[in-house]
């Protein structure tokens, strides 16, 4: 028996839950007690890695080992990471390969294989109490994470052996967790500010239904810059009452730890007593912090949420006098300051009801329930983050799946050619905000060959794109006059191919042996089927052009990969579709070309 749980992947703290007795229960650790584990990680000498609240006690001593935060550095690119790694202990490696790489005791490993570690701590977490093997998820991430983040985010819970049933945005997961499907009709706020990122989402409810009208936040905004400037200005208080110090990572880092655990008690204290020791850095300080002093340290962190609630809200259409109800999310909603200045911007008392820090995991766990068929009566639409478009001529892109759309949708455009007798046209698939197609991420370009020639500006192509309800994009293409149609799924890349992810799968990081085999053979076989019918449809097009040699050719390398994908050798059914390749793909290559009188290459896509 398997179950499947929701998961709170966070900066600073992840979670799992299940839905019981109708509602969200996080899992506390049973060798712990405790509920959440820190989003942190510790290479140790012996190859091993710690997880969690061990890393997380030891961080001061060992910080040159310790990586955390590393959900930042999901789905970014070498330099990209190597910008977002300012403040935090670790450092960067360049590989080589694109994909960043951080220490993690003698190993170099990628973003998505040290959020595997966290996800594989919390896989065994839930396995062990609730007596069963976990092997499903419903994962949360931050309402602005972009295909490749989302990607990441997969290759992650792969790597740790956990089955994705669903991503769904973190506020979204909130908003099921406040149960407030039950409002008859009615506009939403949520508020989440957590360690590392802010999100604000704007959704309505009818009927038990959900739509999210807006979604603003910044992705590097949260308590762990509160936790800095508080940090910066102990050690600059020190300082200036003599102490004598150099400002080692350990200072740095014993310095954050005060900050944090000031800040905290200072949500239900108005002062405190830190104290500073660290003896080989000559440093040893007791001072007192007060309220007043953490809020103004906190005080632009909260006015730039405000501010970009405020955008949200305007992309709504909405007022904050429309709004039925504001949750708080995130641990940093625990500061007195916040709840007031949340309440004073939106004009009501916010929900706070549940734990802040749970809220998310147990949303999780009822869109789980949702989709095992345990709850009933619940259907969430998810929105997209960012717009989805073509890029037309001259290099400037055409929307067709604006950023905010409800989930699941499709839209269709269309479009002409620019050259008389063209008879191919490049679709370059982008999303982003900007208007030129080279400030946006390039997802996918194919061709749509074959079209009638005519006069430019006659034809006419359709293009469709059709978002699911996980966000994943697929694009078709077609000629109205001939029918003539390409379609392709987008499947987003986080920087880690397909072979890197194999490979680390291989280097049985996280899985045990039995679970690889049984993962790699049912992969084997999902890709060797495509591959049979893709190659059978190809050579269906047109049996014309194929000699009889040719055909009986592909017919027996096609059938010996359709009898082995019926054995359990995934070895065998990767071998069988590279010789199915060696044959096929030639054969099927020629038959395109011969589509194809004239090609044109260059940006054939004119716009409307
Ligand atoms: P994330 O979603 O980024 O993983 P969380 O929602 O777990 O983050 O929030 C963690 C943040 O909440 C940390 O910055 C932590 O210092 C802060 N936090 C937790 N409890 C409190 C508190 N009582 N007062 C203020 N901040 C708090
Ligand atoms: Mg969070």
């Amino acid at each position: 028996m398997t179950r499947m749980v929701g998961i709170d992947l966070g900066t600073t703290n992840s979670l799992v839950a299940i839905f019981r007795g109708g509602r969200g229960e996080v899992l506390a650790d049973p060798a712990t007690g405790s509920r959440m584990c820190p989003s942190i990680v510790r290479g140790e000498t012996d190859s091993t890695v710690t997880v969690g609240e061990a890393a997380k006690r030891d961080r001061v001593a060992r910080a040159r080992d310790t990586v955390a935060s590393i959900k930042r550095m999901m789905g970014k690119s070498v330099a990209e990471a190597q910008a977002l790694v300012e403040g935090l202990s670790y450092a960067i490696s360049d590989v080589g390969d694109g994909v960043p790489r951080v220490r993690v005791g003698d190993r170099l490993l990628s973003p998505p294989e040290i959020s595997a570690l966290i996800l594989k701590e919390l896989k065994d977490r839930a396995s062990a109490a609730l007596g069963v093997s976990v092997e499903r998820a419903v994962i949360t991430v931050p309402a602005y994470f972009d295909d490749r983040e989302r990607q990441a985010t997969r290759d992650a819970a792969r790597l740790a052996g956990l089955k994705v049933a669903r991503l769904l945005s973190e506020p979204t997961a909130a908003c099921l967790a406040y149960g407030l499907e039950k409002i008859p009709s009615g506009k939403i706020a949520v508020y989440d500010l957590g360690g590392g990122t802010f999100d604000v989402s704007i959704l309505k409810v009818k009927d038990g239904l959900f739509e999210v009208l807006a979604i603003n936040g910044d992705t590097r905004l949260g308590g762990d810059d509160i936790d800095a400037a508080i940090a910066a200005r102990l050690l600059e208080r020190a300082k200036l009452e003599g102490a004598q110090f150099d400002r080692t990572l350990r200072v740095e880092e014993a310095a954050r730890t005060a900050a944090e655990n000031a800040k905290i008690a200072l949500s239900a204290d108005v002062e405190v007593s830190v104290t500073l020791d660290i003896p080989e850095a000559g440093l040893r300080w007791t001072g007192t912090l007060t309220r007043d002093e953490v809020e103004s340290i906190a005080r632009p962190v909260i006015e730039r949420t405000l501010k970009l609630s405020g955008r949200a809200l305007r992309d709504s259409g909405l007022a904050t006098s429309d709004l039925d109800a504001v949750a708080l999310v995130g641990g940093s909603t625990r500061m007195p300051l916040v709840r007031q200045r949340v309440e004073a911007f939106f004009g009501m008392p916010p929900r706070s009801d549940l734990d802040p820090d749970e809220v998310v995991a147990m949303g999780a766990a009822i869109q789980a329930s949702v989709i095992t068929g345990e709850s009933r009566g619940i259907t969430l639409l998810d929105v997209s983050p960012l717009s989805l478009g073509i890029e037309t001529m001259g290099g400037v892109v055409a929307k067709i799946i604006p950023r905010n759309s409800t989930l699941p949708t499709a839209v269709g455009m269309e479009f002409t050619t620019h050259v008389d007798g063209q008879r191919a046209v490049l679709v370059h698939v982008l999303q982003g905000e900007r208007e030129l197609a080279k400030d946006n991420r390039s997802l996918a370009r194919f061709e749509l060959r074959g079209i009638a020639p005519a006069p430019a500006g006659i034809p006419r192509v359709e293009v469709i794109f059709t978002l699911d309800a996980n966000g994943i994009l697929n694009v078709l293409a077609r000629d109205k006059k001939t029918g003539l149609a390409h379609d392709v799924d987008v499947r987003p890349t986080s920087g880690l191919t397909d072979e890197m992810v194999e490979r680390m799968l291989i280097e049985g990081m996280t899985l045990g042996a039995a679970d690889l085999e049984a993962r790699l053979l049912v992969e084997a076989r999902v890709e060797g089927e495509k591959l049979l019918r893709q190659s059978r449809k190809v050579i269906a097009q047109d049996p014309t052009l194929i000699t009889p040699d040719e055909a009986s050719q592909v017919d027996a390398v096609l059938r010996a990969l359709e009898v082995t994908i019926g054995t359990d050798d995934h070895r065998a059914i990767r071998r069988a579709m590279e010789t199915a390749d060696a044959v096929t793909v030639p054969v099927a290559q020629r038959l395109m070309d011969r589509n194809i009188a004239s090609f044109l290459t260059g940006k054939n896509v004119d716009g409307d």
